[in-house]
């Protein structure tokens, strides 16, 4: 029997705990995949967890950022700090899920990191075709969203 593995699966029978499963190459471009995911997301939200509709669509594209990230994301050097690309110590590191690391003081580096890749996964993910959510203009005034009064 075939073991179907889902693209949002989290791996649990790993020794180094829960990881996240990224989608074979061929599908990491998939625009289909990216704009399921993202509806699904933010459905789950609206109706699972009951946040307004503009929330949950925020919410479910911060989540896809994050997984367009972690799926295509270019791994930096053990020795240098995400952030602000100097070497970094193991006892100043702070250890990040994406296997990034940044200097702990401060949070500095780790802002900094996340200033640089989430504004690029935004960008591909609206290469792909998907729109982000947003005010008036956006898909969420077009489709879903209730009409602000
Ligand atoms: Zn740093």
């Amino acid at each position: 029997m075939a073991t179907v593995v889902s693209f949002f699966q989290i791996n649990t029978y790993d020794q180094g705990g829960p990881q996240l499963l990224t989608p074979a190459d061929a599908s990491r471009l998939d625009p289909t995949i990216w704009s399921d995911l993202y509806e699904e997301r933010a459905a789950h939200r609206q109706f699972d967890g009951g946040y307004p509709r503009v929330e949950a669509e925020l919410l479910a594209w911060r989540e896809i950022e994050w997984r367009w990230h972690f799926a295509h994301r270019e791994p930096v050097p053990a020795e240098v700090c995400a952030g602000c690309g100097q070497l970094i110590g193991a006892d100043e590191a702070l250890d990040l899920i994406d296997g990034a690391r940044v200097h702990m003081k401060g949070h500095r580096c780790r802002i900094a990191y996340e200033q640089r890749w989430r504004p690029a996964a935004s960008s591909a993910l609206v290469a792909l075709g998907l729109q982000p959510p947003g005010p008036i203009g956006s898909r969420c005034a077009r489709q879903v969203c209730p009409t602000p009064s």
